[in-house]
């Protein structure tokens, strides 16, 4: 038995993929030979273009706001109207609030939480419903975080959320492992994003953060693609329900 990375013929959906992390997921899968729905709120061109001169993949752009639930169905018919199938779900579009518990707002509680977990788990059932009833194979893979294992400061609604997040996806897991859907996610450590510019511009937790990861570095966008592509390939076809740490090593500290 060969294993197989491959992703040819498959069609995957990757949320806010426009820029940082969603985007470089969307390059390696479609560099694996995915074809890609490119799902967001802004423009997809960058993506497009990167995937086009790496030489691969289709895509889609499907604009839609994930900070509610109304579009989800829609997501997943737009992608099957143009390619007929929908094989792997990247659920990566994710946001953050900062600011001390004690003043945080009940907006920015549910703004980060609607968008980090209610979306994801309904766009999730969405996706499983359409391949419950054909019974077919699939793959969801989660953006999760550090948050997921540690508390944090100054970010209560995204400790919330990431951490609820690595719950729900040993929940989904424990529900469809045996129905051919794999459920996983990857925490990605401190990377150069959007997502993170307001501690890259803070000398002093810029040097904290970079004494911490063993390897030395921010991670780099294109160093998620790789754990991206196994979780979504036949390779890891027994694996399930993990949260899976790409992070420089920082949790091993
Ligand atoms: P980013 O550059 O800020 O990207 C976030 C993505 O989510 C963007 O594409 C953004 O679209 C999209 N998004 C946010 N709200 C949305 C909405 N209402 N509707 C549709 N799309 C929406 O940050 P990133 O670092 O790449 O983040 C990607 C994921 O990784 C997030 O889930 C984040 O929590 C997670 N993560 C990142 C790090 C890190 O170090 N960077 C670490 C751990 C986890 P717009 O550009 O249109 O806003």
């Amino acid at each position: 038995m060969t294993v197989s990375f491959d992703l040819g013929g498959k069609t995957a959906i990757v949320t806010g993929a426009n820029t940082g992390l969603g985007q470089a997921i969307a390059v390696a899968l479609a560099g694996a030979g995915a074809d890609v729905a490119l799902v967001g709120r802004s423009s997809m061109a960058e993506t497009e273009e990167a995937i086009a001169s790496a030489g691969g993949g289709r895509t889609l752009t499907i604009k839609a706001d994930l900070s509610t639930i109304a579009p989800v169905q829609d997501v997943i018919d737009q992608t099957l109207a143009w390619s007929g199938r929908a094989d792997i779900l990247v659920n990566n579009a994710g946001i953050i609030r900062r600011a001390d518990a004690v003043d945080f707002s009940e907006a920015d509680w549910d703004a980060v939480m609607d968008v980090n977990l209610k979306t994801v788990f309904f766009l999730s059932q969405a996706f499983a419903r359409h391949l419950l009833a054909g019974k077919q194979w699939g793959k969801i893979i989660n953006i999760a975080s550090l948050l997921s294992f540690q508390g944090g400061i100054r970010i209560p609604s995204y400790t919330a959320s990431k951490s609820g997040l690595a719950g729900l996806t040993r929940l989904l897991a424990c529900e469809w492992a045996g129905k051919g859907i794999n459920v996983n996610a990857i925490a990605p450590g401190y990377f150069e994003t959007n997502n993170t510019e307001a501690l890259r511009n803070d000398d002093d937790r810029n040097a904290a953060i970079l004494a911490r990861i063993p390897a030395g570095h921010w991670g780099r966008p294109e160093e998620i693609g790789g754990a991206a592509v196994f979780l979504a390939s036949p390779a890891s076809d027994y694996v399930h329900g993990v949260v899976m740490p790409v992070d420089g090593g920082w949790l091993a500290r």
